[in-house]
């Protein structure tokens, strides 16, 4: 008799009921807002404590990692680059830098990831593959100085781009592999940063990602497949490094993206899938990499006419590109991702300026 529950609670019991994807939001969101209104209800000075980063644990935590990793990242054996990246990234992030000893390790080790025929593996002796060769790349660029960057070849580089390079204009992960706007973004980024980006590695790329780019707005993988944050960043950031990035619908993707942001703040990759962590990282650097498309977005939008005063915006946004290429043509090997990380921030502030005098 105890188990039987009355004919009102049984129906109320049914209509909560959701999908499972449903249900799984449903317990985030109250999850999530358990943790707001704790955080609401203590003092000031205690929310500061809680919010602060713990900088000094946070890099002996990274450093060790270098030295020893838990069990549990054997399953990256063959991501060690991404490893050396993730590490090395938050520690120039935190402001902070390895000693000498780590560097040359990181610097060796790296090395014997390098294929003879170009590019790097996830480990050594394993064969190269663009992911872990942008982890790589971007290691030994994050170390800098003359033993790090030259280390790279980037004659025997260029020939393993070419190599990925597929007929529809995309790049292959690996030999055999697969196409997609992942392997478009890493080869396109690490030949930028190289300096050694040319029409035959650009060919036909803006094609293949504008057609990945879906009725939601957002671009998936491949070709027919689902907008996803990871890719949408991916294919995004590669128009913008080929120039190419007007021929997406820019206005679309803003409207996706900023609908994958759910009640309780977080990002979710997809439509309707639960929000994580990771894609605050995706989707909040497409958000990022728009703030600096501003007089593009106007330009598709129609509102390039209306908002334009005074002062043109048409030639600020050209003086703007004549500031990216003179740089850029000055710029030898690989300093020139550094500065264009820096352009990328000076280019949203002169924007933000056009705009305030207008
Ligand atoms: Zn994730």
């Amino acid at each position: 008799m105890e188990n039987q529950i009355p004919m009102a609670m049984a129906t109320a019991t049914e209509i909560e009921r959701g999908t499972k994807t449903q249900e799984d939001q449903w317990r985030v969101e109250s999850q999530v807002f358990q943790i707001y209104n704790l955080f609401r209800g203590i003092p000031p000075n205690s929310q500061f404590a809680i919010l602060e980063l713990q900088r000094d644990k946070h890099i002996e935590y990274l450093t060790k990692g270098f030295k020893q990793l838990g069990r549990s990242f054997t399953v990256l054996d063959a991501n060690r680059p991404w490893l050396c990246y993730w590490m090395l990234h938050s520690i120039a992030l935190l402001r902070d830098c390895v000693d000498d000893k780590l560097e040359n390790d990181c610097i060796d080790f790296l090395n014997r990831c390098q294929d003879p025929k170009g590019g790097y593996g996830g480990g050594p002796g394993q064969m190269p593959h663009l992911a872990t060769t942008y982890a790589a790349v971007n290691s030994l660029i994050t170390l800098g100085g003359h033993r790090s960057l030259s280390s790279i070849n980037r004659r025997t580089f260029y020939d393993f781009l070419l190599r990925m390079k597929d007929r529809s204009g995309g790049f292959r992960m690996h030999d055999g592999g697969e196409v997609d706007v992942r392997a478009c973004y890493t080869a396109i980024s690490a030949a930028s940063v190289l300096n050694i980006l040319d029409d035959e590695l650009t060919q036909n790329v803006g094609d293949y990602i504008v057609s990945c780019q879906t009725y939601e707005g957002g671009i998936a993988g491949e070709p027919g497949s689902e907008a996803h944050g990871g890719y949408t960043f991916c294919g995004l950031a590669a128009m913008i490094l080929i120039n190419e990035v007007h021929r997406l619908d820019l206005p679309a993707l803003i409207n996706w993206v900023a609908f994958r942001q759910g009640i309780e703040c977080g990002f979710q990759g997809r439509t309707n899938k639960l929000v994580d962590g990771c894609y605050s990282f995706w989707q909040g650097g497409v958000a990022a990499l728009i703030q600096r498309l501003q007089l593009i977005v106007n330009d598709q939008m129609g509102l390039s006419n209306i908002l334009e005063c005074e002062c043109s915006t048409d030639s600020d946004y050209d003086s703007i590109n004549s500031d990216i290429s003179a740089d850029e043509q000055s710029l030898e090997g690989t300093s020139s991702h550094v500065n264009e990380m820096f352009q990328i921030r000076e280019e949203g502030k002169k924007l933000k300026r056009t705009q305030t005098v207008c």
